[in-house]
């Protein structure tokens, strides 16, 4: 009793989550519509990533650094 074990990977078409063969043509999308979508979504920018480097708090800190001048404790007579 050989447990017949087969190993068929699958992938699944990234814009509509279709089946898609390895070998199929249009891999790794199930049909060249999908592919014509996904880079349309390329070019709409929606993979583009757009995190702000600009935290309010490190912004803060950058301005805090020029107003500790005077301590106070020694003033001239
Ligand atoms: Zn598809």
């Amino acid at each position: 009793m050989a447990a017949k074990k087969k190993s068929v990977k699958l992938h699944r078409c990234p814009t509509c989550g279709m089946l898609v063969k390895f070998d199929d043509e249009d891999f790794p999308f199930c049909s060249d519509r999908c592919r014509k979508i996904d880079l349309g979504k390329w070019a709409m920018g929606v993979y583009k990533i757009s995190s702000p480097i600009l935290d309010p708090e490190v912004l803060e800190d950058l301005g805090g650094l020029g107003s500790s001048g005077g301590n106070g404790d020694s003033y001239d007579e």
